[in-house]
């Protein structure tokens, strides 16, 4: 569904990707660990457009998006399969859910009020907040935003959804709830997952993939089982024992 290839991208003179590349399957949850500052969030905002890379070439549903660094002709097809979510959910305070969820797909989208509303309510109920489309994002509880930040994602109907680190700022039972729904996305709606996480409990059952990121590169890429339990990368097995 995804596919880069050779992505490079420095800061000051500082390889952040260092020649990475990345794959993402339909359907498949990816569970991305690694030290602060590796390079975790710089790959997925490379992959959602935020951020441009030096060099690599990124495919998404077939889609040439990105040869030699630089975006093609046909990048917003291909951009539109893939959505993000980030820790802090960016919801704006002064609008209810429905609004914070409609403004994107009305605007880009052209979508009518009727058709967005509607896409709304899906997106909610999907996401387990159906009954709080009328409530003010300030008046919800973390995990309750993040869910609808999910939700809000959803909008667009992507493909692929990349979250760095939605479940930081969350209590471990709320962080749970979370990530149930986006195991759940995957199972009902066969959306693909890409999730930067420090949570090793979620990533050993539900993550198809783990992917060790080190010093601007894919160090591991296995299955939970061979990462955690029989991996000989000595990097690895100090991360493990050092978040658990
Ligand atoms: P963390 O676990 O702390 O979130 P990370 O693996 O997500 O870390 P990145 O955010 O990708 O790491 O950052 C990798 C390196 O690139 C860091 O050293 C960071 O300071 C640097 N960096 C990231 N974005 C920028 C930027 N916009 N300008 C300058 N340096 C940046
Ligand atoms: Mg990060």
């Amino acid at each position: 569904l995804v596919s880069a290839v050779n992505l490079a991208k420095q800061f000051h003179g500082r390889k952040v990707l260092d020649g990475v590349d990345f794959d993402v399957a339909a359907g498949e949850v990816s569970v991305i660990i690694g030290k602060s500052g590796s390079g975790k969030s710089t790959l997925l905002r490379v992959i959602a457009g935020l951020e441009d890379p030096e060099e690599g070439d990124v495919t998404i549903d077939g889609v040439l998006v990105r040869s030699g660094g630089a975006r093609t002709a046909d990048w917003n097809h291909g951009a539109a399969k893939v959505g993000m979510v980030f820790q802090s959910y960016n919801l704006w305070p002064h609008m209810n859910v429905l609004d914070n969820l409609i403004l994107a797909p009305r605007k880009i989208l052209g979508l009518s009020a009727g058709e967005a509303e509607a896409r709304a309510e899906k997106a909610l109920a999907e996401v387990g907040m159906a009954e709080h489309i009328r409530s003010r994002s300030t008046q919800l509880s973390g995990g309750e935003r993040q869910r609808v930040a999910i939700a809000r994602a959803l909008m667009m109907r992507p493909q692929v959804l990349l979250c760095d680190e939605i479940t930081s700022a969350l209590d471990p039972p709320v962080a749970a709830e979370v990530l149930g729904v986006l195991a759940r996305l995957k199972q009902e709606e066969g959306l693909a997952v890409v999730l930067v996480t420090h949570d090793m409990a979620f990533a050993s059952k539900a993550a198809d993939r783990v992917i060790f990121f080190s010093n601007g590169r894919i160090a591991v890429d296995a299955t939970p089982d061979e990462a955690f339990h029989h991996c000989e990368n000595a990097e690895l097995k100090a991360f493990v024992d050092a978040v658990r």
